[in-house]
């Protein structure tokens, strides 16, 4: 029997980002839409493996899409809850050698947040902004990505998922994802960050 995907759970509760990001809305993200990825990585891994036995025959591209898809929603929701922590711990700006790195390559903090947040507010659709990091040049990198297939920079690892899917944000800030944005920088989590940038350039 193959490995299967599981949930991880929120690392705070429900209600932890508020007033920035509702209860209701983190409620569904996680236990529904999260749950809803999850589950498909699943199944579409059960059809390929129905498919090698010859109990089933697939769409091998159709099924291959459909993975990428739900493991790519799984793998990033993964980062993204961690990388937010509850008002009044997140929030603010990183420190030390993250914070140093930003100075460098992006001009400063203030310069970061202002390319980021475009980067957010201008994703077409639905999808992701993403801040990654490249080891060969040493260098932090913004990336967008649509929906949740990756049109991926492969092997830089994420630093920094931001979700600008509407079920992100739709319930409590409708249309304005501006505002979302705005808000959504009162919950990141600078250490959660820090330690990934640490943990990349190992
Ligand atoms: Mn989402």
């Amino acid at each position: 029997m193959a490995k299967t995907y599981s949930l991880p759970p929120l690392p705070y509760k429900y209600n932890a980002l508020e007033p920035h990001i509702s209860e209701q809305i983190m409620t569904l993200h996680h236990d529904k839409h999260h749950q809803a990825y999850v589950n498909g990585a699943n199944a579409a891994l059960d059809k390929l493996e129905k498919a090698r036995a010859g109990a089933m025959q697939v769409d091998v591209r159709g099924v291959l899409r459909d993975l990428s898809f739900n493991i790519d929603g799984h793998k990033l929701h993964t980062i993204f809850w961690p990388n937010m922590a509850p008002a009044g711990k997140g929030g603010g700006k990183p420190g030390g050698r993250l914070a140093d790195k930003m100075d460098q390559d992006f001009g400063g903090f203030d310069k970061f947040k202002a390319q980021f947040s475009d980067a957010c507010k201008t994703v077409e659709g639905s999808g992701w902004a993403l801040l990654l990091y490249d080891r060969e040049i040493d260098t932090l990198v913004l990336t967008q990505i649509e929906k949740q297939n990756f049109m991926h920079l492969a092997e830089l690892p994420i630093l920094l998922s931001a979700d600008e899917w509407e079920h992100a944000y739709y319930l409590q800030y409708l249309n304005d994802r501006a505002k979302y944005v705005e808000a959504w920088w009162n919950v990141v989590n600078w250490d959660d960050v820090a330690k990934r940038f640490d943990g990349a350039r190992k």
